[in-house]
This record gives C-alpha cells, structure tokens and sequence, in this order.
C-alpha cells in the first residue's frame, strides 16, 4: 500500500500521514502547523469514548440557485467526508464536561452558510439548556457567498444563541485556528470569554491586500497572524498543539462553578 504524503508548506518536507497523526500534524522538520481535520482535531482534544455528536445528518441544499453550488457541494462532501464545514457535539476534555463545535478547512475553505450557522446556534442552545460550556475552534475563509444574505444572518444567530449562553453565565472558550477570516471573525470567532489563538494562525476580517488598496497603506510584516493579534489585544493567549488539552481543560476548571447535587434535584440552577 502506498502511503500518503504531505508537504509542509514552510519548509518542504514531505512526512508520512501516519507520523503527523501521531505529532499532532505538526512537521518534524520546521515545527510548522498542517491543517487537520475536524475529526482529527477532535481525535487528538477530546477524551476517548466521550464524544457524541450533534445533528451529524444536517445538510442544505442550494437556497439562491447559485450556478454550481449545488456541485460544488457534492464534491466537498466526497472530498471531506462530512455533510457541512462543521462538526458539533458534546464530551469531554481532559474530563470535563463541554460542548463544542469544529470547523473544518477542508470543506469549501470552513466557509459559514445556513448549516454552520444553524449546528453552531444549536450547539449553544444545547449547552445553555445542559449547563455546560463551549469550546469552539475556527477555521474558516468567511461567509458562504454562494449563500448572500443567509450566510451574512447566521452571524447575528450565533451571536444571539452565544449571548443567551453568556447569560446563563456559563463559559465559552473560542480557539482560532489557521485562517480564521470574513464574517466568522465578525461574530462568534471574537466572542468568547477567552479567546485563544495557534501559533501563526492568520486571523483577521478583509485580506491584507484588499486592505492596502482599500487605503493605499502598506501594512506592516507579520499582519494578521496570531502573534500579532494577542499583541494588539485581539486575542487573549497563544496555545501549542501539544498543550491545547491541557490548556483548555484547565481553563474550563477556572471557569466553570461546581455542581451542587442538591439544588440538581430540586430543578433548580447551581447558583452561578
Ligand atoms: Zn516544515
């Protein structure tokens, strides 16, 4: 059997599949960050055995007849093995209980239409109904023009679902992933109670170069990546792969309030 290659896009080097799977898709040439999947993303975060997923079968159709989206999605359904550019759920991450949704590059670029909004609502209503916290990773070019205006209005969903879970003052932890762009920067990927970034992740709104011709500025090195975002308070914290379980366990520990069995019982909310 011939095996399966990547090449690091920094440095080069082809590695194996299988080894980057067990490096957390982190070359071994250069330290270089791959993309990875949301499945494989949620192999490597979530405790074994605890993942179970939410609205797994969901998928839109083609709602503005755009010429060959409906195609376009058939073969990143093929391509990806997944119905949409999300996968939501709820487990366990370094044994705490949590909520999450992972968007997944390799559908369509992550880009935001009516499923990924509609999952990513839902995943918050679910952890609001469950008194539980979300964590969520971005990845993703933006909204889904193929979809206008119904992608640009799950923006203000999400938004709303997160505010109700905010409310119920329960925490939600957002991790931006390589790129993190478009209307997905404008709304849920800047609205968690932490917000985290991978190293050298790009994140931002408009492109670097739409900027410089919108204001004719050169903008300066290293714009819009990870470092530069938590230097100029867009982000929060800096996560390694090899520390993000850890990392993100710990923080749903800090801001989590404990149970109190007795007040389960009687139906009541644990006190926050
Ligand atoms: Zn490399």
């Amino acid at each position: 059997m011939e095996r399966i290659m990547h090449r690091c896009k920094k440095c080069g080097r082809e590695t194996p599949e299988e080894v980057l799977k067990d490096n957390w898709w982190i070359c071994p040439g250069c330290g270089g960050y791959f993309r990875m999947s949301a499945r494989e993303r949620i192999r490597l975060t979530v405790d074994e055995g605890s993942f179970r997923e939410l609205d797994p079968a969901m998928a839109g159709g083609n709602p503005l007849s755009f010429p060959d989206y409906g195609e376009k999605l058939e073969k990143a359904r093929e391509a990806s093995g997944e119905r949409d550019a999300v996968v939501t759920g709820y487990g366990k991450i370094g044994r705490r209980r949590c909520a999450f949704f992972v968007m997944d590059a390799g559908f369509m670029m992550g880009s935001m239409g009516t499923v990924v909004g509609e999952k990513i609502t839902r995943v918050f209503e679910y952890a609001t109904e469950n008194d539980l916290p979300v964590i969520g990773f971005t990845c993703s070019g933006g909204a889904r023009m193929q979809e206008g205006v119904l992608s640009l209005m799950q923006m203000a969903k999400i938004s709303a679902a997160c505010r109700w879970h905010s409310n119920a003052g329960l925490f939600y932890m957002v991790i931006l992933t390589d790129p993190t762009t478009g209307g997905v920067t404008a709304s849920f990927a800047m609205e968690g109670d932490v917000i985290a970034a991978e190293p050298g992740a790009l994140i931002g709104f408009a492109g670097q170069r739409v900027i410089e011709q919108t204001t004719g500025q050169t903008l300066p090195e290293g714009f819009q990546r990870a470092e530069f975002q938590l230097e100029h308070g867009f982000a929060d914290m800096i996560i390694g792969r090899k520390k993000m379980k850890e990392t993100v366990s710990t923080l749903i520990d800090l801001n989590t309030a404990r149970e109190r069995p007795a007040d389960r019982r009687s139906g009541g909310k644990s006190g926050r």
